[in-house]
């Protein structure tokens, strides 16, 4: 066989084994080997910690816990990466239809609630976010421009911007600056945290490290901000989203869920935050259940309802004080 034959096979069967390596997205954190010292494990998982908890000692009068209901809008921006038009149309019903019967069944009851939305989202129906602010009880905070995943921008510069970008629009949208971020597809880069305290966002709701209130550690260092935990159980997505896997369970059996979370919140005098998707949660037989669950909260005594903004407002003032008076 020719030497150039034998060079362009070796090519070809380096290019081979190269292949799935390619495909690869680039992995912007290495692994942790299983020899690793302890030191170097240290390392590895100290970019973002939980630090103090910063549940007060009594919520605003004299309430037991703070519950949350909080919004991904994320509407067709989850189908992002293959536009097809009918699960586009799946995330539209989120605007077109979830949304308002959320805002309807929240004037029934009179509670607040938060909403993160991403820019694009905004963008594409302009009319969620008036039809939001009517209401002159809810908050808005970030959640990315284009509902990008943090972890694969891997460009600092561009992630900023991004950031800004969606602080912006929301800010000239809704006449004042969001305190409040929540991670596109909660997931923070080796950027993201170092970014989001340049921006002076009072808190951030991404983590999971607690069910209650706390500070947020950047390796090792306090960094003051406060974080407002969310975690998959109290979700609607595992269960309801086939694409994610969910068995689309009789929305009694996620009720009942989320009247667990809540119930030990309410024993543990803590706080409660529901992640819910209108593009989800807002079918009919789904707000239903979400209706039941608000009903029998609202039952309990002591039950304080309030934006994320209200909580950290409260429990920053709170820690401020405790800080101020250690023997109080
Ligand atoms: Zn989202």
């Amino acid at each position: 066989m020719p030497v150039s034959r034998l060079l362009l096979l070796a090519l070809i069967a380096k290019l081979w084994f190269a292949l799935p390596a390619m495909g690869q997205q680039p992995s912007a954190v290495p692994p942790i080997p299983i020899d690793a010292t302890e030191e170097l494990v240290r390392q590895a998982v100290s970019l973002v910690r939980a630090g103090d908890k910063l549940t007060p000692k009594a919520w605003p009068n004299g309430a037991r816990v703070a519950v949350c209901l909080s919004f991904d809008v994320d509407n067709e921006l989850l189908w992002r990466r293959t536009p097809w038009p009918v699960p586009l149309s799946q995330g539209e019903y989120g605007a077109t239809t979830g949304l308002p019967r959320v805002l309807d069944l929240l004037d029934r009851h009179s509670i607040p609630a938060s909403f993160y939305i991403p820019a694009m989202s905004a963008a594409l129906h302009p009319q969620m976010i008036q039809d939001i602010l009517q209401r002159k009880r809810h908050e808005i905070g970030v959640h990315g421009w284009m509902h990008e995943n943090l972890t694969q921008v891997n460009d600092a510069a561009k992630e900023e911007q991004l950031l800004t970008q969606s602080i912006e629009y929301l800010t000239k949208a809704i006449g004042k600056r969001p305190v409040g971020i929540r991670a596109p597809a909660w997931e923070f880069s080796q950027s993201t945290m170092e970014q989001i305290r340049k921006a002076g966002f009072l808190y951030d709701s991404s983590f999971m490290a607690m069910d209650e209130p706390y500070e947020l550690l950047a390796s090792g260092q306090k960094t003051g901000m406060i974080e407002l935990p969310i975690n998959w159980i109290a979700d609607d997505y595992p269960y309801y989203e086939p694409e994610a896997s969910g068995s689309l369970p009789d929305p009694e059996l996620v009720y009942e869920v989320y009247k667990g979370e809540f119930d030990v919140a309410y024993r543990e005098r803590t706080m409660f935050i529901l992640t819910l998707h209108p593009h989800i949660s807002g079918h009919r037989s789904r707000i239903a259940a979400l209706e039941k669950l608000i009903v029998y909260m609202k039952a309990k005594p002591g039950v304080w309802f309030a934006t994320l903004e209200q909580v950290a407002e409260y429990v920053k003032a709170q820690h401020k004080e405790l800080q101020a008076n250690p023997s109080k």
